[in-house]
């Protein structure tokens, strides 16, 4: 329920300078941000512990520039971080929205490693597609679930009140400024709460099977894989406030989900040399174009199902994540020595799989370009033990969203801010365009943290001077 209710004659039980809907990363980052420069903030999260599709993610922020990036000896730049964003999009993300993030991103991350104590490094042992740099940075265990619950204790220690089961079930608006808010507890109870200024934190619509059928067509039937409570209210309020939104079939899928365990298979395993088979044991892509945008193309396969084929080496790599790892302990990477003890287990026909080997093995050997126009110049073989993991294609999360200026606050139709409404991360329209093969690897938390970080230092200055609760 995401309605816009009249601000007139309501009684706000207290009010806030600065709410924030949703604990996810955008949420915690934008706190943070607000409080720092004085004001008082309140979370509002409908869960009972705020995680999120953050604690779902794998955690890895792409950021140029990097202090860890410059003890790793790696050159990047925000410029060049910007252009591979906008060739990913094939040229159709705003550049100013995405210089907005490039810039913002670097010192981001360095203002919650020191400020707040977040760990990161960069991971320079594997490349992500359209990056043309190593700028990926995470926390040790390169999972979302410590972002999150680092991000949470960071915004504990500052004591921001964080109000969890805390449903937002509508806003109170005079025209399209926001006065408070509606929140519903779990025993049905409601509560209203003003405030100065709001920020939309609480994602996109990928939890909302008519918003997704409507928008993103291709994977109305898909697995959704990230947090059912993002159900597009941020896109409903502000559709309903006058807000510009953009891209709304842009989105982040991903072709490798290991199937039935429903456990993300990283896609190392495919950047670093290995290929994606159907039930039939052959080819049907270029798959090193990305994950995002295989997700369709996996579905389109006999019963929705490939087969991720790489070997030991590379497992070694794809162990440094903590999904791999619990793939690998429920039984979901097979190991054979042979392509045709590997067709056993996989229980698909061993002379299809063994030619399709062979033929990796050739592409490999000539570093040769395949039918589908993947090359394999410089790709190291496949040597046994070979491994393989079922996966299927699945929505991880959807970019479209609310159109946001330079201060991360929304915009309306004629490009307009609208008076004291901000969004960021998966509330905000993103950087990847209106297709799933222009998300780039991280433009996910990107926007979540970059966006978070600006809308939460806007919010304050806007409401400073204000009433505080
Ligand atoms: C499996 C998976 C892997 C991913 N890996 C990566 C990765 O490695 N790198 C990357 O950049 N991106 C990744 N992503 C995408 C990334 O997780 C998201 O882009 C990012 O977490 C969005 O952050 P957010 O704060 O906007 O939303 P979220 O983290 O989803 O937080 C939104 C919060 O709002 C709350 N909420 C929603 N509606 C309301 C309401 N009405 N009232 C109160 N609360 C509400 C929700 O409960 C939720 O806690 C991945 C996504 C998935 C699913």
């Amino acid at each position: 329920m995401s309605r816009i209710l009249p601000a007139d004659g309501v009684a706000f039980e207290f009010t806030v300078p600065v709410v924030v809907i949703g604990g996810g990363a955008a949420g915690m980052v934008a706190a943070l941000a607000a409080h720092e420069q004085g004001a008082g903030v309140l979370v509002l999260e409908r869960d009972a512990l705020p995680q999120g599709s953050t604690a779902l993610s794998a955690g890895l922020i792409p950021a140029p520039g990097t202090r860890w990036q410059r003890d790793a000896g790696i050159e990047d730049s925000p410029e060049r971080f910007a252009a591979d964003i906008i060739a990913k999009a094939k040229g159709e993300s705003d550049p100013a929205a995405v210089a907005r993030v490039a810039q913002a991103i670097g010192p981001a991350l360095e203002w919650l490693a020191d400020r707040y104590g977040l760990p990161f490094s960069v991971v320079d042992n594997f490349s992500y597609p359209g990056h043309s740099a190593r700028r990926m940075h995470g926390l040790p265990s390169r999972a979302g679930a410590e972002l999150i619950d680092r991000l949470r204790g960071a915004v504990e220690a500052a004591g921001i009140d964080v109000l969890c089961e805390a449903h937002v079930t509508a806003l109170y608006a005079a025209g399209a400024a926001v006065r408070g808010v509606e929140i519903t507890r779990p025993d049905g109870s409601v509560e209203r709460v003003g405030c100065g200024a709001l920020i939309l934190a609480c994602n996109g619509y990928g939890g909302n099977k008519a918003l997704v059928e409507r928008h993103v067509p291709e994977l109305a039937d898909a697995l959704y894989f990230g947090h059912p409570g993002n159900q597009g209210d941020a896109l409903l309020w502000g559709e309903a406030l006058g807000a510009a939104t953009r891209h709304l079939s842009g989105h982040q899928g991903h072709g490798s989900v290991a199937h039935p365990a429903g456990i993300l298979v990283t896609w190392a395993t495919i950047t670093e040399g290995g290929v994606q088979l159907n039930a039939e044991g052959r080819r049907f892509s270029n798959e090193a174009q990305g994950y995002s945008e295989q997700a369709a193309i996996v579905l389109r396969q006999p019963d929705g199902i490939a087969w991720t084929v790489f070997d030991d080496r590379i497992a070694a790599i794809a162990r440094q994540f903590e999904d791999f790892r619990q793939a690998e302990a429920m039984g979901a990477v097979l190991s054979a020595n042979t392509p045709a003890e590997l067709a056993r287990l996989m229980k698909i026909d061993a002379d299809a799989l063994t030619a399709t080997m062979a033929d990796i093995d050739r592409l490999k050997a000539e570093g040769g370009t395949d039918d589908f126009g993947r090359s394999f110049a410089g790709s190291a073989p496949l040597v046994p033990p070979y491994r393989a993991v079922r996966v299927t294609g699945a929505l991880f999360h959807t970019q479209g969203g609310l159109v946001v200026g330079d201060d991360a606050r929304v915009l309306n139709g004629q490009g307009k801010p609208l008076p004291n409404l901000y969004a960021a991360g998966g509330a905000a329209c993103g950087v990847s365009g209106s297709k799933a093969s222009g998300y780039l690897s991280g433009n996910g938390l990107l926007t979540a943290v970059a966006l978070g970080r600006i809308a939460g230092t806007a919010a304050a200055g806007a409401v400073s001077g204000e009433t505080s609760q």
